[in-house]
């Protein structure tokens, strides 16, 4: 197989896009970017400086303020995981929290948001050898990725994996709420007009909803040895 290729993995949410990136780019011997964690960690600097007040945001304050925002991804070495650092400080669990998945997706409509993230996203992706996903890797940050998946699943199946997981961490959240969350991200995410998510056109779609995450994972490396 080629060396150093870049693959892009996009997809709505909770389609389990971060975990099988993470598998892939370990079976391939790449990095696995998950650039959903930095607009995470974007709105949770956005909630830390209070430029979030009752569902408003104050995007002059972020936006004057973006050149502060450090995002690195830091391997543990234990768990061999891939943990976000904001500032310095690991925010692995802090942005996975429901108060910031209710803002992430207004906080990553601000155009400045999304040139300052897809600007770290190209300068880490450069060398290739990476598997990123997220929403529009295969539009805008990388349109010229080797490989390009498009991954999708119904918004109930989501919303249920999405509620099991919390409910492993011991969050109780009521499955009514996981579901409206994911719409309403995949809402605005796909209706916003800078850079939405939507398939590229030479993207391959993958729709997981009757697949587990090992059959997905299948699929995909299929995918990926058959266009090399
Ligand atoms: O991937 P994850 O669900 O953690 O992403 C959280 C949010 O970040 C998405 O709902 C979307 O609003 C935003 N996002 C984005 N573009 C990306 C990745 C994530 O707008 N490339």
């Amino acid at each position: 197989m080629k060396e150093n290729l870049i693959i892009a993995i996009d997809g709505y949410s909770s389609t389990g896009k971060s975990s099988m990136s993470k598998i892939i780019a370990k079976n391939l011997g790449y990095t696995h970017i998950d650039s959903g964690a930095m607009y995470r960690a974007v709105t949770l600097y956005a909630f830390q400086h209070q430029y979030i007040a009752e569902n408003k945001i104050d995007e002059t304050s972020l936006i004057a303020n973006l050149s502060n925002i450090k995002i690195e991804f830091i391997q543990d070495s234990l768990t061999q995981k891939n943990l976000t650092y904001l500032n310095g400080i690991n925010v692995e669990d802090e942005i996975r929290t429901m108060q910031v998945s209710k803002m992430v997706s207004p906080i990553s409509e601000i155009p400045a948001v999304r040139d300052y993230c897809v600007a770290l996203q190209q300068q880490m992706g450069e060398k290739g050898g990476i598997v990123m996903d997220g929403r529009d890797i295969g539009t805008t940050v990388f349109p010229k990725a080797d490989v390009k998946i498009f991954v999708t699943a119904s918004p109930e199946v989501r919303a249920k994996r999405r509620f099991l997981e919390y409910q492993q961490q011991g969050k109780d959240i009521p499955l009514d709420e996981v579901l409206k969350n994911v719409n309403e991200r995949d809402y605005i995410d796909s209706h916003r007009d800078y850079s939405p998510l939507r398939k590229a056109d030479d993207a391959i779609e993958v729709d997981n909803s009757q697949m587990n995450l090992e059959e997905t994972v299948d699929k995909v490396m299929q995918i990926i040895e058959s266009k090399f």
